[in-house]
């Protein structure tokens, strides 16, 4: 890992570098924060004592430091570059206009599958006027029968680019096969990995790779079970290693059913991803409270523990429980649209960290 003088990080200096990293063979990923960057060399760097002679004589690079490989990540670590040390902040990046990690809760919201097109356009229009800043919605559902509705596919997709159209606003939505990275990566913003794909290493390779090809973003979920912080930080690993640099983590609550509660909301899982990694991290009320009555205190839970943002769940207030003879996915846990919206009023002049 080679750490840049502080106030000389500029594109011509970290070129030298990367330029230097590749003529041996090896790849680099830079990381880069207001103040300081580091640029981590990714491949086999056991023989190659010369390249780190040669970069250390550079008079902007601070210094060269192997980094211990035992914890499995070091892209993706806090503690690597100075100025993120010892504090909570986190990168700043822009998912088209919208900017992440600004300070300003960031807001996905949308229906939990597209189901047609009437009822995404009309969601997408109203989460709008309510302030949201992304739009969710599944194409490609992972269900856990295979008899339970697995999303309208490319049709959805479609649905999707003709909501982007009308609204302006990002679209976040999930890919579950390595094979559809390329398909809903041409209409996705922002590429979702779900809960029950973190720990998916040969997806988490694909859409990290199509990510920094296309400098798309991914919203990446905490697995279902207890996830450690380091399979967490890991699997985000994954991504930064294939070269993505807009990664996204989202705390979705842990499988522990309490009362008629479908999942148990962890915000202080969140607060301690924070304290490792300094990449953005989300809270997600719907899937981690699984009932609409406690979406916006747990969104409030996640706030108070430093979530960047949020990404809900909502529903038109008039939704009738089928779509097109199918359930309307999640229907219990979406939020009306009327409390969406008197949520977003209440965040209105709310500062986050
Ligand atoms: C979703 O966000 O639609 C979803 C399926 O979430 P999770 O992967 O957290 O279950
Ligand atoms: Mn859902």
């Amino acid at each position: 890992m080679i750490v840049l003088k502080r106030g000389q990080a500029t594109d011509k200096n970290i070129k030298a570098i990367v330029d230097q990293i590749e003529k041996s063979g090896l790849k680099s990923h830079i990381v880069r924060g207001e103040l300081d960057a580091i640029v981590c060399v990714i491949g086999d760097e056991s023989d190659k004592e010369e390249l780190f002679k040669i970069l250390s004589t550079y008079s902007f690079v601070e210094r060269v430091t192997p980094v211990q490989t035992n914890i499995g990540y070091k892209i993706v670590a806090r503690e690597n570059l100075p100025e993120f040390r010892g504090n909570l902040h986190t990168v700043k990046f822009k998912i088209g206009d919208v900017e992440v990690g600004n300070g300003k809760p960031i807001v996905i919201a949308g229906p939990c599958a597209v189901q047609s097109k009437e009822q995404t356009v009309e969601i997408a229009k109203q989460v709008k006027a309510a302030g949201a800043n992304m739009l969710r919605g599944g194409a490609y559902k992972p269900r856990t029968s295979p008899y339970g509705f697995q999303g309208l596919r490319e049709e959805g997709l479609k649905i999707l680019a003709e909501a982007k159209k009308i609204t302006g606003l990002p679209i976040v939505t999930e890919v579950v096969d390595p094979r559809d990275v390329e398909l809903v990566g041409k209409y996705a913003d922002v590429l979702q990995i779900g809960a029950r794909n973190m720990q998916n290493f040969p997806l988490l390779t694909e859409v990290g790779k199509y990510a920094a090809k296309h400098d798309k973003g991914i919203l990446m979920k905490t697995a279902h079970g207890l996830p450690t912080i380091k399979e967490v930080l890991c699997s985000a690993e994954y991504l930064a290693y294939n070269g993505a640099r807009k990664i996204m983590l989202c705390e979705r609550g842990i499988a522990v059913k309490t009362a008629s509660i479908r999942n148990t909301p962890n915000p202080l899982f969140l607060r301690e991803l924070r304290e490792h990694t300094f990449l953005p991290v989300f809270g997600d009320p719907s899937h981690s409270s699984g009932d609409a009555r406690f979406v916006t205190s747990t969104a409030d839970s996640y706030l108070q523990a430093c979530a960047n943002g949020l990404i809900i769940e909502v529903r038109r207030d008039d939704e009738k429980p089928t779509i097109d003879g199918n359930a309307v996915c999640d229907f219990e846990q979406s939020l009306p649209m009327t409390q969406f919206r008197e949520y977003m009023d209440s965040l209105k002049s709310r500062k986050i960290l």
